[in-house]
């Protein structure tokens, strides 16, 4: 809803600087600073009157604490009906198809880059994404944010860190519950998010880098038949056998389903009962290979 005040150009030119000067700086603004900031033509005397009066309107404030001024709500509400509206038209739609260029990164960058070369009228260059870009589609997530926080925002989820591999439902939960509480309870600010945020994506991004050795032992384990006949050994007398010592199969299950943290996974996996019961069935497993190994080492 439109303010009934009435202002000269030069205090809404005010105006606007003022607000979008405290909106970037987070600071009460000055006289001295608006005029030196915001390239104002005129002298910081008049702009200290015209403040004067946009301040008797009821736009802007004074803080106790600073001698410069804030916008009140009345103020934030002109600038964003009265104000914004009319500084740049808006830009006509881009008549931008991507359908026709499938999945290919290729041809959507070049449709990207014409359109936007057509549109500004000016040399358009939009750099291909880095060669470990993840190129799978629909996109995953394969790194954490370096800084998945700043002042008043944060990131969770995807957007901040996630599990590598599995569950990044539950760790998106995670993420959101301890920003939550982060919010709720401590406050929004960088420092915050540092103190009490933090700690929760490291503790993600830290059980990705033990993740990366599991997964990267089960790749080991894929490529070498000794090793398969072991763990095929192993899991088949498990289930045979019943009860609840079945430390193979939990590994597995664990790893493949993301229903532990890789770290109780690696810990579990290099327990001296684990191990030797591992080197046991590698050793019986290749001396004495079942049918279904044979059968399946033929069919690939
Ligand atoms: C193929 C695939 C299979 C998966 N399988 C599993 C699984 O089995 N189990 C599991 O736990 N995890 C799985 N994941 C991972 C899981 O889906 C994500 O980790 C999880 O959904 C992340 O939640 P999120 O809220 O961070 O993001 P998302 O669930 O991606 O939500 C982000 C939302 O923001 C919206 N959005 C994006 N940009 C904008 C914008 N500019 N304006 C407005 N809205 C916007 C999107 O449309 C989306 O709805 C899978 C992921 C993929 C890609």
């Amino acid at each position: 809803m439109a303010l009934t005040v009435q202002l000269s150009e030069r205090q809404q030119e005010i105006l606007r600087r003022m607000v979008e000067e405290f909106v970037a700086t987070g600071e009460p603004v000055g006289s001295k600073t608006l005029v030196e900031r915001a390239d104002l033509r005129v002298s910081p005397s008049t702009v200290r009157a015209e403040l004067a009066e946009l301040d008797g309107l009821g736009l802007l404030t004074h803080p106790h604490t600073s001698a410069g001024r804030v916008p009140t709500e009345a103020g934030y509400r002109y600038f964003a009906d009265d104000l914004l509206g009319h500084l740049e038209p808006q830009p006509p739609t881009f008549p931008l198809d991507l359908a026709s260029t499938s999945t290919e990164v290729e041809s959507a960058l070049q449709a990207t880059t014409e359109m936007l070369s057509q549109v500004t009228q000016l040399t358009a260059l939009v750099p291909a994404p880095p060669p470990d870009f993840c190129h799978c589609s629909p996109k995953i997530c394969v790194r954490g944010a370096t800084q998945p926080f700043a002042d008043r925002v944060v990131l969770v989820g995807d957007c901040g860190v996630t599990r590598l591999y599995k569950d990044g439902i539950g760790a998106a939960y995670r993420t959101s519950k301890a920003a939550a509480v982060t919010a709720v309870f401590e406050g929004v600010s960088e420092e915050d998010f540092k103190r009490k945020y933090w700690p929760a994506c490291q503790y993600l991004s830290r059980d990705n880098q033990i993740g990366q050795i599991v997964f990267g032992v089960t790749r080991l384990i894929q490529k070498s038949r000794s090793l398969r006949r072991g763990v095929r050994r192993m899991v088949t007398e498990e289930q045979q056998k019943g009860g609840d010592e079945r430390r193979m199969s939990m590994v597995l299950w664990d790893t493949f389903t993301g229903s532990a943290p890789y770290r109780s996974v690696f810990k579990r996996s290099l327990h001296p009962a684990f191990l030797s019961r591992f080197l046991w069935d590698i050793v019986a497993g290749n001396l004495s290979p079942n049918k279904k190994d044979i059968l399946e080492e033929r069919t690939g």
